[in-house]
Order: structure tokens, then sequence, then C-alpha cells
């Protein structure tokens, strides 16, 4: 079966064909500034990229470029080849715990639930009505950023606020990353041969976010209400008191929007360095003797380190850590500055494998109470197998 996945932003577009069950990536592309000036796409196929610059007014033309780009490059004669589309959605609320075949309802459930990601499930609500627009009877089904974490118990997911803005406005954690996640457990439970395992997963990119799983079920998460909460990220400050708002807004004469703009775009290791969101940067700063560089990855490792210290203490002690994404599969240095602040917990890292990117590995000793592995995530798997399995039950 030929699956294509889709994650649409509000000025991008990536996509992936998808060979199942086999697992073969097709081809896969990336639109960006869609509906901007300087509009263009990559397309990788066959380990090479190709840049093309395009004029893009909205995501319909990009899906029109992406269909050519399907038929060009021999992936498919005939649109009928493709056998179904999986979209990532970013928010579900509470009414999605799994993924869903596409239906007039669903998307009418989506629309209910707009107000808790303004700015993220639109977009991905367009693609979806592009999609239709040039494959109206194929079937396609949409994967929430949320619905791993919809397994959570209330004790972890309710704010100690007035519980009426729970009741009223939906005010909860809801937990953002649940594919990668869910990807992080189901390979880590195939890679040690266990389905009972207690897994601290760290999805640590330029949005970052640590999750405690036991035998499957997520026990906590440290995302929340929005993907602002938890662990310091690229631009994001992670979890600060929300006095600072009021405060920074009489101080600099901001609205609140604004300020918590800032604290979504200006902050984390952007903020703190005031060089850049990317730790390749931060490390290049390192490396020249920048004290702020020096300061932004410190806190950033102590930060995701002490969620760690936390999620075992709540899983009554983990079986395994892993680490994935940008910088959980990339940054030696990282991964030394996590491990070194989590050697309470008695784990121990073997700065003899440390040195790689882009692996599945084991990178503490023998010795360590806690292994600590390194998996690379891949959601767009996570959401074609979803997509491939809920078309072939149908
Ligand atoms: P993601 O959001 O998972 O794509 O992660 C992107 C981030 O990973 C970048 O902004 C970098 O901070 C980090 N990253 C990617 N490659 C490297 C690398 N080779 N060394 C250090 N950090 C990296």
């Amino acid at each position: 079966m030929k699956i294509l996945t889709v994650n649409g932003g509000s000025s991008s577009l990536k996509f992936n064909a998808i060979e199942l069950p086999e697992e073969k990536e097709l081809i896969s592309g990336y639109f960006e500034k869609i509906g901007l000036e300087g509009s263009f796409y990559n397309i990788k196929i066959n380990g090479e990229k190709v840049k093309h610059e395009v004029p893009l007014k909205n995501h319909m033309d990009a899906v029109e470029y992406l269909k050519k780009e399907l038929f060009d490059n021999h992936i498919i004669e005939s649109l009928d080849e493709i056998d179904g589309v999986g979209h990532r959605i970013v928010h579900g609320g509470d009414k999605f715990d799994h993924s869903v075949l596409v239906t007039d309802e669903v998307i009418k459930e989506l629309d209910s639930v707009v107000d808790l990601a303004p700015l993220h499930n639109p977009p991905m609500v367009e693609c979806i009505k592009a999609f239709k627009n040039i494959m109206p009877d194929t079937p396609m089904v949409v994967v929430f950023d949320t619905a791993f974490h919809q397994s959570m118990d209330i004790e972890e997911y309710l704010y100690p606020v007035p519980y009426e803005w729970y009741t009223e406005y939906g005010v909860r954690k809801y937990g953002f990353h649940g594919t990668s996640h869910r990807y992080i457990a189901k390979s880590a439970a195939e890679l040690l041969g266990r389905d009972d395992l207690k897994i601290i997963s760290c999805h640590i990119g330029s949005g970052a976010s640590v999750c405690a799983i036991d035998a499957g079920k997520v026990v906590d998460t440290s995302m929340g209400f929005t993907p602002l909460a938890g662990v310091m990220m690229g631009t994001r400050s992670g979890d600060v008191d929300p006095s600072i708002i009021p405060y920074v807004m009489k101080k600099t004469g901001e609205t609140c929007e604004e300020v918590v703009n800032d604290l979504n775009k200006k902050s984390g290791l952007l903020g703190v360095s005031g060089v850049s969101n990317d730790s390749r940067d931060i490390e290049d700063g390192i490396a020249n003797g920048n004290e702020r560089c020096v300061l932004a990855q410190n806190i950033f490792c102590k930060k995701v380190a002490n969620y760690i210290a936390m999620y075992n203490n709540e899983l009554n002690g983990a079986d395994v850590i892993v680490l994935t994404a940008g910088l959980g599969e990339n940054s030696s240095a990282t991964r030394a500055g996590i491990l070194k602040n989590i050697a309470s917990l008695g784990v121990k890292l073997d700065e003899s494998v440390n040195n790689f990117r882009g692996e599945t590995r084991k990178i503490t000793t023998e010795d360590s109470k806690i292994p600590v592995y390194v998996i690379p995530t891949n959601e767009e798997l996570m959401i074609a197998l979803d997509t491939y399995e809920i078309i072939s039950n149908q």
C-alpha cells in the first residue's frame, strides 16, 4: 500500500510517501513560505534533495505541486494508487484518544477544538480539505499530537486551579509530541523485547518534551495546556512563574499576547544565549568562549535532567531512558550534559560510544543503574502505520 503522510503548518506543508507494510520511504518534500514572498519547496528522493522556487498562494497550490512530483518521479501513474492519506493534527482536545478516519463528523469535532489551538489546527484542516479536493474518494486519517497523552490520569492532567476552569473551559494538561513519544515507546519495547517497560522518553528538538510511560500508558508529560510548558526549548521558555507576564507587561508596555509571544519565540536557548535557538550555534559559541552560550546549554541540560528525575520518581523507577529528536539524536554534548545531571540516579555515560549522530545506540555503561538509549524518532512512519491499520480494518 502507498500511504501519504501530511503535516501542514500555517505557511508550510511536509509530506512523505511510504510503502507499507515494507516501511519504505518513496519520496518526501517540504513546502515553505506558503502565501508569502519567496515560497519554495524541497523534494528528497533516493537520498538526493532538489529545491524548486515557485509561487505558492495557498495550500491548494502546494498540493498541486506535490501531485506533479508524485507523477514526474513515477511514484504513481494515477492518484488511485495512493491508498490513504494520514494527516497530523496538533490538538484533538479531550475528544480524540486515538487516530480516526476523517468523516464530516470528525471535521466538525475538529472545528469544536479550534479554540485550544487557534494557530495550529486551522491550517491542518485546510490541508485535509485541499487533499479531499484532489482525491475525494481516498480514505484519510487524522493522527493527533495530543491523543497518546489522553491515557494520563486526572491527578496528572488537572492543574491545581479553580475546578471550573477545567469543567467550563477545558483548562488541563493535554501534552504534545504524542506521536513521537508513542513511536519511542513502541521502538523501545521492540528493542528490549518487553511490553511492560517503564520508559522516560525525552523528545529534545527545537520543541522539547519529556514523557513518563508505563507499559504503553502515559503517566505524565512535561508540555501542558499548550506546548509552552515543561523544559526549556529552542525559543520557548518552558515552565516560568506566570506572574512574570503582568510584571513585564507593566515594564515594557507590551500586551499580554506580545509577552506570551516573547515566551514562545524569544526565550529558551535563543533568549538566554542571545545568539541562536539552534544548539549547533550554541556549541560553536561555547567553543569560542561565549559565556551566555555556556549558560544556555547548562540550563537546558539541567531542566531536562530535573524532569527525568521527577519522572523516575513518578514511575517508581524507570527501566530505560530514551533521548530522541534533533538534539537527542545529534548532539553528543547535550546528551553528556543531561546524563551528568542525573548522576544521582546512578546513570553513567559511556563516553567512548557517545560521539555519533542519528543512530539507535545505548550510551551508558553496563553498570549504569538505568540504561539510556538514543533512538531516532519517526513521526511520519507512525502516522503512516496508523493510516494503514485504520484503512486496512475498514
Ligand atoms: P528537530 O526539531 O527535532 O528537527 O530538532 C532541530 C534542532 O536539533 C536544531 O534546532 C538543533 O538545535 C538540533 N540539532 C540538529 N542537528 C544537530 C547537530 N548536528 N548538533 C547539535 N544539534 C543539532
